[in-house]
Formats: structure tokens, C-alpha cells, sequence
């Protein structure tokens, strides 16, 4: 099948009107039947570089806000109403084993709230689970990664030091810490100790590193090493963020995360357009890299994701156009405007329509409505609101599900 976009966002750099997608799923299979676009804008799907699935769930903690570190929330939000409400349908008693039915349900629940919100490939920050864990997910969530919580908490959650988990990833995969979350002393050293212990590598993934200086800034640039963006969770748990001009001036590796929905956005559109509110000085090509080219190299991703392959496309984003122009277009969607998200070649989400053009597809889906639109989605993400509920006794409502 080929479609025409009225506008197909090649990479960040390359933005062109009327190119022909060829589109391939699974098997190589070309698939019957043509589907206007001419009113769309294809994209990349997207990559959220920070998440921990399990912790999606609503509304925010954090009663005391803000806090001069994150270390403090790490204790203070065991006590919130949002996670004495969670600990009805699970209770994280710190073991972390994400393979636990009702944690895994959860998780599931964070991997839908990417994939509405077009993304495919998530990292999830947790200690690694076993390879069960990630492959029953709608999404990609990412199993090549090495990780520590902090520099000041340590693997409190699971995980060996921090020197041993960098020597396990052997400069192969990314190595995931948070750092310099807060605005006191304690977060203020941590760049030093980091540095102290050799972790400053070209592999080295920092989340948040709102407490970084302009030279250390510099030194990550020098290195290589990446530097996830929060600024959703930043401002509401800490009052501020990462010195972002610096970072773009001194061409950091940056890629956007949206954190759990413990502190975080909605989701990665909505903290797109909440980076763009907060500092629309940055272009929002800059912006768009950050979901996309910016994270694939983070993340070690293989070269073909993060970009539109016009010839072969088994990866797209096809969302309405409602704005002139396609990255102003990402502030003003949400999960409805989505057409059509494929992965991998398999159709994830999108209207109910295009699932007719890819009938050899062997995968499970479910239908629902959004306002007047039929939509389809891979699993069934209805039937987890529900286990939800059934526990509870009342309805649960998650915003970043549109049903
Ligand atoms: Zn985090």
C-alpha cells in the first residue's frame, strides 16, 4: 500500500510535502487497498527515553513541593493519596518484581499510556527484570540497558553498584542514572562523585541533571554521554530544570522523558508541548530530535529507528493535520488525531479502517470509540481498567487513556 501525506517529517532536517510511503508490515507483506492521507502528517513514531512503567498511575505526589532534592519525594510519597490508593491493587514493598501479575499489569497500563501518545520504544526505568518482562508489551520497552537509581540512593530497588552495572553494559548499551535532581548541596555534588567513580562515559544516559553547572555540562558534551529532559516533572517536583540553553549551546545530547505520572506529563505529546510553553525559544525541530534521532542514539537503537523510511516504512506516525505546520501540528493533537501508529510492521493504534487493509496480521485487537471515531488497538487495554477496578470497586480513571 502506498499513502501520500500531505507532509511527511522525514528526520528532523528533512520535511517534505508529498512523498509516496511505501508501507511493509510484517513478513515483508506489502498490504491491499488504499487509505487517503492527503489530510495527515506522517512522523517517526516516537521514543520516550525515561518512564517507569509501573509507576503511572494518578494523580501526582508530592504534598510538599517543592523539594529542595528528590530523594526527600522518594520517602514522602509512599504516604500520598495516589499510592495508598495503588497500594489496593499492588504494593511496591521495594522488590521490584515487575513480573508479578498485578505489577505487570501496571506496567502494561504505562506501556498503553506511550503507545496512545504515539510512541513505540520505551525505556523503562527499573532494575532488569527477567525476558519474560519485555516481551509481552504492546510497545517496545527497551531490554539492552544498565542502570542505577542514584548516586546518593544507590540500587535501593535492585541492581548491583553502579561500577558494576557499567561494567556489565561493557560501553554496549546505556548506562541509566538519575543525577543532579534538585537544587541543594547533596544533588550539587553528585556530578563529582559520579566523575570520582569513572562513570562518565560516552554510554552514560543522565536523567534530569537539574543541579549541573555550565562546566559540567561541558564535560558531558566533551564526552558524549546523553542527558534526559523532564522539565513536566522538574517544575512540579523541584521548581526548576536542566539549564537547557547551555546544554544546546554546548551541543549535549538531549532527549526528552516523560517519568511516571507520579510527577510527570500525561504523556511524551504532552510534555512536548509543555518543553515548548516553557521555552519556546527552542525550535521545535530542536524539540522534535529529542523524541526521536537524539533518544535512537542514546539508546543504542538500531539505525532505522528515529527516522521515516520512505521505500520500506514498517515504522509510522500518522496523525491528523489540524496545523499548517507538521511539528506546530504535535501542540495541538492528542491520542484521537492518531491514525495510525505502526511498529515493527504491526499496526499498534490507530482508526478502526486501517486495521482492514492489514487483515494477515496475526495480533489480538480491540475496538472502542473516540467521540465519533472507531479506533483499534493491539491487546486490550480495556480489560487491565478493569482488574483495576474490580479491586478497587469503583472506576478508576487514567487521562492518558482515551477510552
Ligand atoms: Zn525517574
Amino acid at each position: 500500500m502506498k499513502i501520500k501525506p500531505a507532509v511527511s517529517v522525514i528526520s528532523p532536517d528533512r520535511i517534505e510535502p508529498d512523498i509516496e510511503l511505501l508501507l511493509k508490515i510484517k513478513g515483508d507483506f506489502v498490504p491491499e487497498g488504499e487509505l487517503d492521507a492527503s489530510s495527515a502528517y506522517a512522523y517517526a513514531p516516537f521514543i520516550n527515553a525515561h518512564d517507569h512503567l509501573v509507576g503511572n498511575w494518578f494523580p501526582r505526589s508530592g504534598d510538599k513541593r517543592p523539594y529542595p532534592n528528590s530523594h526527600i519525594w522518594v520517602e514522602d510519597m509512599r504516604h500520598s493519596f495516589a499510592v495508598e490508593e495503588r497500594n489496593n491493587f499492588w504494593v511496591n514493598d521495594g522488590s521490584f518484581k515487575l513480573t508479578e501479575p498485578n505489577a505487570y499489569a501496571l506496567c502494561q497500563l504505562g506501556a498503553y499510556k506511550n503507545l496512545f501518545s504515539g510512541t513505540a520504544i520505551v525505556q523503562d526505568h527499573s532494575p532488569n527484570q527477567p525476558d519474560s518482562y519485555y516481551k509481552g508489551f504492546p510497545v517496545t520497552v527497551l531490554k539492552k540497558y544498565r542502570q542505577s537509581h542514584s548516586i546518593t540512593l544507590g540500587n535501593w530497588w535492585g541492581g548491583g553498584t553502579a561500577e558494576e552495572e557499567m561494567a556489565h553494559s561493557k560501553g554496549q548499551m546505556p548506562f541509566i542514572i538519575h543525577l543532579g535532581e534538585g537544587t541543594d548541596e547533596l544533588t550539587k555534588s553528585e556530578f563529582a562523585k559520579l566523575k570520582k567513580r569513572n562513570l562518565l562515559q560516552p554510554n552514560l544516559m543522565i536523567i534530569h541533571g537539574i543541579a549541573l553547572t555550565k562546566a559540567e555540562l561541558k564535560e558531558i558534551a566533551a564526552v558524549g554521554a546523553s542527558i534526559c529532559w523532564c522539565p513536566t516533572s522538574n517544575f512540579y517536583l523541584i521548581g526548576k530544570t536542566l539549564d537547557i540553553e547551555s546544554c544546546l549551546k554546548l551541543g549535549v545530547n538531549v532527549v526528552l522523558g516523560t517519568d511516571s505520572t507520579q510527577t510527570g506529563g500525561i504523556n511524551l505529546l504532552d510534555e512536548f508541548a509543555h518543553a515548548h510553553e516553557k521555552f519556546p525559544e527552542i525550535p521545535l525541530q530542536t524539540l522534535y530530535a529529542m523524541i526521536t534521532v537524539n533518544p535512537a542514539k542514546a539508546l543504542f537503537l538500531p539505525a532505522d529507528k528515529g527516522i521515516l523510511h520512505p521505500r520500506s516504512t514498517a515504522d509510522l506516525l500518522l496523525i491528523d493535520a489540524v496545523e499548517r505546520d507538521p511539528l506546530q501540528n504535535l501542540l495541538e493533537v492528542s491520542s484521537e488525531h492518531i491514525r495510525l501508529l505502526l511498529h515493527n510492521g504491526i499496526p499498534l493504534y490507530g482508526d478502526a479502517k486501517w486495521l482492514e487493509c492489514f487483515q494477515t496480521v496475526p495480533a489480538d485487537y480491540t475496538q472502542f470509540r473516540v467521540g465519533r471515531r472507531e479506533k483499534f488497538v493491539i491487546g486490550d487495554p480495556m480489560e487491565l481498567n478493569d482488574r483495576i477496578d474490580a479491586v478497587l470497586g469503583y472506576h478508576k480513571d487514567f487521562p492518558y487513556l482515551p477510552f
